[in-house]
């Protein structure tokens, strides 16, 4: 009964995303489309337009790639990793972003902390997703920290906090919400990823936030209980 549950609340997600994904896509093959039909009427066009149908494709392919993340089961490979070092693995992948953008990431890990089970290339996925966020809510620059700590005995804390734009308090509960998104590229799905993969690794996410800015909690347990199931 539980995989029942576990299949018809999966397929039920991923129809929502289905007419998500389907509005979502919609306005860039208008675009593109437009486009096709000037050159068909003999038009040379502008070549600014190359450009502009090159960044309406990537974004298609961006949305299609975030969602099949979530859509498509992964191979599960559960193993014990130092959140440290796949911190610092993430922290090298978005360190160009982050130094464009006039932004500096502060690090404060605290030492000889158990290793984890986890899905690593999931796990980083979200913590990918969320120092994005923190440098994408900081336009002017500024420090973001990571900090990670003991909570207690079981449960690892890692604390992202930005000095950035805030998120509206009553804005919050619909993070989580596919393609709730502020930004004008934005695609809305990184914080839904992120809270299944948390949720998946039997862990939580709680966020506050004002105007003078915003700070992610992750809290995840050293070792997962009971059965677990495929992502997604
Ligand atoms: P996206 O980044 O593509 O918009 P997300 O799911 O990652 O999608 O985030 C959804 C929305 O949540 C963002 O558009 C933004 O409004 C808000 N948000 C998330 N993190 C932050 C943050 N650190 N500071 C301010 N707003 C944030
Ligand atoms: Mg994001």
């Amino acid at each position: 009964t539980e995989e029942l549950l576990r299949n018809s609340e999966k397929q039920r997600v991923i129809g929502e995303l289905a007419a998500g994904v389907a509005h979502e896509i919609r306005n860039p093959l208008t675009a593109l489309r437009g486009f096709v039909q000037l050159f068909q009427q003999g038009s040379a066009g502008h070549p600014s337009y190359y450009q502009v149908m090159l960044d309406e494709l990537d974004r298609i392919n961006f949305i299609v790639s975030e969602l099949l993340l979530l859509a498509k089961p992964q191979a599960v490979h559960l193993q014990e990793r130092d959140l440290t070092v796949l911190l610092r693995n993430v922290l090298m992948l978005v360190d160009t972003q982050a130094i464009m953008n006039n932004v500096q990431i502060l690090t404060e890990f605290e030492e000889g902390l158990p290793l984890i089970v986890c899905e690593e290339n999931q796990l980083k996925q979200v913590f990918i997703n969320l120092l994005k966020n923190a440098i994408e809510a900081m336009p002017e620059g500024g420090d973001v920290k990571v900090q990670v700590r003991r909570q207690d005995e079981d449960h690892l804390l890692i604390r992202v906090t930005d000095k950035g734009c805030g998120i509206p308090e009553d804005l919050i509960p619909r993070l989580g919400e596919p393609f709730y998104t502020t930004k004008e590229k934005g695609t809305g799905l990184g914080l839904m990823v992120s809270y299944k993969i948390i949720q998946y690794h039997q862990g939580e996410i709680e966020i506050e936030s004002g105007p003078d800015g915003t700070t992610i909690d992750v809290i995840l347990p050293v070792e997962l209980t009971g059965a677990v199931a495929e992502i997604g």
